[in-house]
């Protein structure tokens, strides 16, 4: 009975190579290094537009404040001609503010410039992205329809492995079976070991007790002293 369970537990342990090997190969680690990099150039995307949109709305605040300054300027240089300045304090106190304005004014301007030169920077960032993201969009369809070959390659020998499966299950006693489930978790898996002529254990590798492999090879229930796990032998 044990060697039943030994086959199933060989058999259940190649299940999950199989589904490691997928998750593992090239292809896969290559997608999921793609999606990742997309994931990441799509937030930089979101990114870019957002702070696009602050610069659009910087520069149309920017040119309201200059319309704005300047308006105030022209009022000031009216008011300069139109005889209403008529001390030397008031005239002084203008000129004053005008210079201020006219400050004010060189200040936005450089400011608005600053915006349209990081607005530059960032649409040209946008176009390398945008290309960046349709290669990797590109890349990832293909290797999208290699995988799919190989997961049907996969899916044809997990087939197999679960036909064997099936086919050895029906000579596996009931109750024999419900104690290897419930010991696998115990055992990394496989809870039965094969015990070698050498009187090696082929769970933990290591060589059991001449008394322990008497035992084993007469028949009775026997387990592994190093690592627990219930022994048979060719002669079962
Ligand atoms: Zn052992």
């Amino acid at each position: 009975m044990l060697k039943q369970l030994h086959q199933l537990q060989k058999l259940q342990n190649a299940q999950k190579l199989l589904e490691q090997e997928k998750l593992h190969s090239e292809t896969y680690c290559q997608m999921a290094k793609i999606k990742s990099e997309y994931e990441a150039d799509k937030r930089r995307w979101q990114q870019l537009a957002c702070m696009r949109g602050e610069l659009l709305q910087n520069r149309k605040e920017y040119a309201e404040s200059l319309a704005d300054v300047n308006h105030k300027l022209q009022k000031e240089q009216d008011a300069m001609y139109d005889g209403s300045t008529s001390t030397v304090k008031v005239l002084s106190a203008r000129e004053a503010q005008m210079t201020a304005l006219g400050e004010k004014m060189e200040a936005l301007k450089t400011q608005d410039e600053e915006a349209i030169h990081h607005l530059q920077q960032i649409e040209q960032e946008a176009v390398d992205l945008k290309q960046k993201i349709e290669e990797e969009c590109q890349s990832f369809e293909r290797l999208k329809l290699d995988y799919k070959e190989i997961c049907e390659d996969y899916a044809h020998k997990e087939a197999e492995v679960a036909a064997e499966i099936a086919a050895l299950l029906p000579s596996i006693e009931k109750g024999e079976l419900a104690w290897f489930e419930a010991n696998q978790h115990k055992f990394g898996g496989s809870p039965v070991a094969y015990l070698s002529s050498e009187h090696v254990c082929d769970g933990c590798h290591t060589i059991v007790t001449p008394v322990l492999y008497k035992r084993t090879v007469s028949g009775q229930r026997t387990y592994c002293e190093k690592c627990g796990r219930a022994l048979f032998t060719d002669n079962e």
